[in-house]
């Protein structure tokens, strides 16, 4: 079954990336090493000065160092365009030269703020919201807030975007509730940049590096933004854990609903699921999906993303995977696929013990950090598993860390 029959309701032709085999990415190849910022601090790209394929190469190969012995790696999957993919930005406020409002990014290591007007990887339109916010606010005399003397208003500005509705939610975040002339900032806003649907202010008076704090007032629109991904429609708001780069996303998510060969039947459970994307993706080709999730708000907007997609056969529940799983186990209950995504830290002997006791045909573990995985594999190799396929998907081209899909089977 091709993956774009097997995730039905939109077609993904062109959305997926290449292959190492399938050519240079030479629009990479040419901005390589050219990124102003880079000598300023930021430390953002790390693979910059190298050609987007050779990046891919290095990924690769580290893939089948770490994984290699377990399976077949398949060539990573790279982006076509791998530039200004980032759906979602920071920009924190500070004084430039002559008194002026600046914002931009912590060089590597440093409070100090490195101006940014222009990013590789952000989405162009992501930094056009930013600049109307930081006009905005220059117009409206608003200080940077200044964390050593708590002096100043302002701390940072995040926005988000949605690939598939093109709309941005834009956050400012101050370090006191009182935004003088709140309402008339908000129009300027909207009038300089009108992709910024909606506008918010977040109170984070906090010391520290958390960038939101827990009081938030909408000054216009929703409040939230929606995205669709692999037909599914779901909401980021301004605290929603959220994949950042959307195409490379749906890659991943087809690569690993698409190894568990799903027929409509299927009891499967999305472990670690956040705020529900795969196993919703995956539901409409299960008989019925069971997601679990650690963080209690994650877990809320998954029930919430499966009642607005009138997904029937999809249900949260907030706790410990391992826990969770261990109690299928214990009650004797039956899965036939386990997706699992864990943080970057990996699963645990507990949970991993739970997935040999049910015993699923085919567990499909997705990570982003091949060392953790790598570590979980060798456990479950040691107890009859063995991977089908590894699939380096790259998540973050520029950037070292690597995404992987293994499709693991056990001998019976
Ligand atoms: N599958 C989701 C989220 C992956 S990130 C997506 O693709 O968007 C990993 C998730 O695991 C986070 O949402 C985190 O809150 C959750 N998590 C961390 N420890 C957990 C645990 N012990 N049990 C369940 N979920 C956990």
């Amino acid at each position: 079954m091709s993956i774009s029959i097997l995730l039905g309701r939109r077609p993904l032709s062109g959305l997926f990336g290449r292959s190492v085999d399938m050519g240079a990415q030479m629009e990479g190849i040419s901005r390589a090493g050219r990124c102003p910022l880079e000598k300023r601090g930021c430390g953002g790209c790390p693979m910059l000065s190298l050609p987007y394929e050779e990046q891919l190469k290095r990924k690769q190969a580290k893939l089948e160092e770490l994984l290699g012995k377990f399976g077949p790696v398949a060539p990573i999957l790279g982006m076509e365009h791998p530039w200004h993919y980032r759906n979602k930005v920071i920009s924190s406020f500070a004084w430039g030269p002559g008194k002026n409002l600046v914002s931009g990014i912590y060089a590597q290591g440093t409070h100090r703020v490195v101006p940014v007007e222009q990013c590789l990887l952000h989405r162009e339109v992501l930094d056009q919201a930013v600049a109307a916010v930081r006009q905005a606010a220059r117009e409206f005399r608003y200080q940077p807030f200044d964390e050593n003397r708590r002096t100043g208003l302002i701390r940072h500005v995040l926005c988000r975007h949605s690939l598939s509705t093109g709309e941005v939610l834009a956050v400012l975040v101050t370090a006191s509730p009182v935004l003088p002339g709140a309402r008339a900032f908000a129009a300027r806003v909207k009038e300089l940049c009108p992709a910024i649907v909606t506008l918010a202010q977040n109170v984070n008076p906090r010391p520290g590096s958390a960038v939101l704090g827990d009081r938030e007032k909408i000054l216009y629109g929703r409040g939230y933004i929606e995205d669709v991904l692999c037909g599914v429609k779901f909401r980021i708001a301004p605290s929603s854990f959220y994949q950042i780069n959307p195409v490379q996303t749906e890659v991943l998510y087809s690569t690993a609903i698409s190894a568990a060969r799903l027929t409509g039947k299927e009891r499967v459970l999305d472990a670690y699921c956040g705020v529900g994307t795969i196993g919703l993706s995956a539901a409409a080709h299960a008989g019925s999906v069971v997601g679990v999730e650690l963080n209690r708000s994650a877990a809320a907007c998954a029930v919430d993303n499966a009642k607005a997609n009138n997904i029937r056969n999809a249900r949260f529940r907030c706790g410990d995977a391992a826990a969770f799983l261990d109690g299928m186990a214990a009650r004797g209950e039956q899965l036939d696929v386990v997706f699992l995504d864990p943080p970057r830290a990996g699963s645990t002997p507990v949970f991993l013990d739970a997935l040999c006791r049910v015993s699923p045909a085919r567990a499909v573990y997705i990570s982003c950090n091949p060392e953790t995985q790598r570590r979980d594999l060798e456990y479950l190799a040691a107890r009859g598993w063995r991977a089908e396929s590894i699939q380096g998907v790259d998540m973050f081209p520029h950037t070292e860390h690597i995404e992987t899909v293994a499709v693991l089977t056990r001998r019976r």
